[in-house]
């Protein structure tokens, strides 16, 4: 075990190779959490490290709250692939990344102990005191890739790191009510939700089309914001939510 560099906290260094300069201004301003999603922290260990995966993360925390730091901070890691926050494309060099040692949806989506996630506080917010990372940009994969991913999944407690002071939360609006929009549905109703999508952060394309990338986006905004129903449905209760976040931005 050593010190994080300029930080309070310890953890194992174990180097991982999958990193580069970070590019543009290489500045960070994003705090992007993933789950591993494999059966084991150790399967996770050994691709995050391997040359030959090409991905990593700046850190791993695994069930027991143990740190492991496998890419410096000021290096730019392969863990967010392409996404789109605030209309940054390159995540990677603009963002921090963390890995949760937790099997994921494949498995039934297992709980995150608590001592993992009081690590997870800890040190994201040890990052926030190094870096400035906007409360609003501590975001899941899924919000940068809805796409493509769905980590840190539904059962990540984001309501327990905003009682610890990091990222953005609101409580959700109760999930009732009835789908706003049918699929493929267009008009002006859609536009204005794709636009608030947008100035959130999310890469919602415009369209005016409740299309396949806006229930993406929809489901994304669900997982962190919305967890007790995903079904990628604007509902009364998802716009309701989404407006109380972007009311509650300073
Ligand atoms: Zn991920």
């Amino acid at each position: 075990m050593t010190q994080i560099p300029d930080s309070p906290l310890a953890a194992r260094f174990v180097a991982s190779p999958n990193h580069g300069p970070r590019r543009g201004l290489g500045s960070v301003n994003c705090l992007i959490l993933h789950y591993t999603g494999m059966a084991t922290g150790a399967a996770a260990l050994d691709l995050l490290v391997d040359p030959a995966s090409e991905v990593s993360a700046h850190y791993l925390i695994w069930e027991d709250g143990r740190i492991d730091q496998l890419v410096a901070e000021d290096r730019r890691a392969w863990h967010a692939g392409l996404g789109s926050w605030k209309g940054e494309h390159d995540l990677n060099s603009a963002s921090i990344g963390i890995e949760i040692v937790n099997a994921g949806h494949d498995a039934g989506l297992p709980p995150f102990p608590d001592g993992q996630i009081e690590a997870t506080i800890a040190l994201a917010r040890d990052i926030g005191s190094r870096w400035t990372i906007p409360l609003e940009q501590v975001l899941a994969h899924s919000d940068v890739a809805p796409l493509r991913k769905r980590d840190p999944g539904e059962a990540f407690p984001w309501d327990a790191l905003w009682r610890s002071g990091v990222g953005h939360w609101v409580p959700p609006a109760p999930p009732t009510g009835a789908p706003l929009f049918l699929a493929q549905e267009e008009g002006p109703p859609v536009r204005a939700l794709q636009a608030m999508l947008a100035l959130y952060g999310y890469g919602a394309e415009i369209s005016g089309v409740y299309d396949r990338l806006t229930r993406a986006v929809v489901t994304a905004f669900q997982r962190h914001f919305r967890p007790e129903r995903i079904d990628g449905e604007a509902d009364e209760s998802t716009v309701a939510t989404l407006r109380a976040l972007i009311e509650g931005l300073k």
